[in-house]
């Protein structure tokens, strides 16, 4: 028997200190066929589309919508998005399952359970027996209440992100199997009262943790085992880690077992989230004294990616006035000045204020004469592990010489993911000896041949390192690492 999978999704990582709220008019909105053309790739919706033969599905397109991270889903916007949610999806019915791409750290005014919330609303509207599947992004704030109405959820397991495909396929396999009776999953979400930094899996305690789950997850009865970073930039009830197991036979016993295993181990090793990195002086000196070219330079506490402005001037500030030789920094978002540099035109000199006008954590904006040395419409396609082959708009971008330093300027809020954005502009990163970037890790996905040594710098920032510099009222007590006496498990 052939079935009928609805395929959409809601993605929005809210930084919940942001001052920028998030509107209707900021989400990217498309339906239908659209769905699977907008995000073709190595996506999550991409690999549910690749997995739906073999699960003998057809895939129905209803409505995906996503925003840029950023502040606070504004009421009426979250309103209006999960309604024309629900309406594409109730167009489509009857269908045999519905997977959803839900980001998993999503929260609009008065509902901090984005998440929670469409997912009771899509069980209310398809009813009890039809298999509801969803994927996360590993910074998901997950709710229990939000396990109990979903069948399965599949969170990433990387960070970087680069096995969003093979969530999106297990996503599809899995509604198939729980359609036909084959599997009968219950999900636990254990939270950890800890605050995990963004921290990479590639290596460290990241990878260990990853480790760990994945050893749970070869146990007999077990469906799946994943830790949830969580998305520490956020004030509420259920922020922080989690490990989210499922267990088949409906068994909500062992699902609990094995989650709650799997989280004192982790908790065990909690000490080594915590990082200390240098200011952007002390970066691009230790950048500078490695001499191992190209090295990567990333500013972690003003990474789009994670909800902050992406105009902030901390380390482009250290980086022009150290000027070291062969240097490239890319991308710091002015649409002002992008437009500036486009009224000018090419081969002219302007004067500008560049970045820093979001607000004046990140830094005030940059006073200084550029040279438009190149122009584009910043299109590019990913090229790394992580979303290969997913468009990812820049916004119109210029590349200018600032004190003999190439500086790429785009338009929207957008990590540096790999190297497009250079390629776009002209530049080859195997032929710099320092590219300056704004992201936490993902950059990692992209840069990882090229890039001969990284340092990772901290300025005051959205997405810092340092938790403890966020005002918390709603976030349970005691939590790791802000309550050094928190405890777990015993
Ligand atoms: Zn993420």
């Amino acid at each position: 028997m052939k079935l009928r999978v609805a395929v959409g999704g809601l993605s929005h990582e809210t930084n919940q200190y942001s001052s920028t709220s998030t509107e209707f008019d900021d989400f990217e909105i498309v339906t239908g066929r659209a769905v699977f053309e907008r995000h073709a790739g190595r996506t999550y919706v991409g690999g549910m589309v690749a997995a739906a033969s073999e699960a003998g599905a057809e895939v129905v397109g209803t409505l995906h919508a996503e925003a840029l991270p950023a502040g606070t889903i504004a009421r009426t916007a979250y309103q209006r998005l999960k309604q024309a949610l629900l309406e594409s999806l109730g167009a489509v019915l009857p269908v045999d399952g519905v997977l959803l791409d839900l980001h998993g750290a999503a929260a609009a005014e008065g509902v901090d359970d984005v998440e929670g919330d469409i997912c009771r609303a899509v069980r209310d509207l398809i009813g009890p027996a039809v298999p509801l599947v969803v994927t996360h992004d590993l910074h998901g704030n997950i709710s229990q209440a939000e396990a109990d109405v979903v069948d399965a959820m599949f969170g990433v397991h990387h960070y970087p992100h680069d096995d969003m495909f093979e969530r999106g396929q297990e996503a599809m396999r899995a509604v198939s199997l729980i359609a036909r009776g084959r599997w009968r999953p219950y999900v636990h979400v254990e939270r950890l009262p800890l605050l995990v930094p963004q921290t990479t899996t590639y290596e460290g305690i990241g990878a260990k943790a990853r480790e760990i789950c994945q050893r749970f997850e070869e146990q007999d009865g077990i469906l799946d085992c994943t830790f949830m970073h969580g998305f520490p930039y956020a004030d509420h009830a259920f922020v922080g880690a989690q490990v989210v197991t499922i267990a088949d036979n409906s068994d909500n016993e062992l699902a609990r077992r094995v989650a709650r295993d799997a989280a004192r181990l982790i908790w065990a090793l909690r000490d080594e989230f915590t990082v200390d990195y240098p200011n952007p002086d002390e970066a691009l000196r230790l950048a500078e004294a490695g001499r191992q070219w190209p090295v990567v330079v990333n500013e972690v506490s003003d990474n789009p990616g994670g909800g902050a402005p992406g105009d902030g001037t901390h380390l482009l500030r250290a980086l022009l006035a150290a000027r070291p030789e062969n240097a490239v920094f890319v991308g710091i978002k002015d649409p002002d000045v992008v437009r500036q540099a486009i009224e000018a035109g090419v081969g002219a000199t302007i004067d500008i204020r560049l970045g820093g006008k979001t607000d004046t954590l990140h830094g005030a904006p940059i006073e200084c004469r550029a040279y438009v040395k190149l122009l584009s419409d910043g299109e590019v396609v990913l090229e790394a592990p992580m979303g290969r082959g997913w468009r990812y708009p820049l916004g119109r971008s210029a590349r200018l010489v600032i004190d003999g330093v190439d500086v790429v300027v785009i338009s929207r809020a957008m990590q540096t993911l790999d190297r497009t954005p250079l390629l776009l502009h002209g530049i080859d990163a195997a032929r710099c000896n320092l590219i300056a970037l704004k992201s936490a890790h993902h950059f990692r996905s992209g840069f990882g041949e090229v890039a001969k040594a990284v340092v990772s710098t901290d300025p005051p920032g959205l997405s810092t390192m340092r938790l403890d510099t966020f005002p918390r009222s709603r976030t349970p007590r005691p939590v790791y690492p802000l309550d050094a006496h928190t405890t777990y498990g015993d």
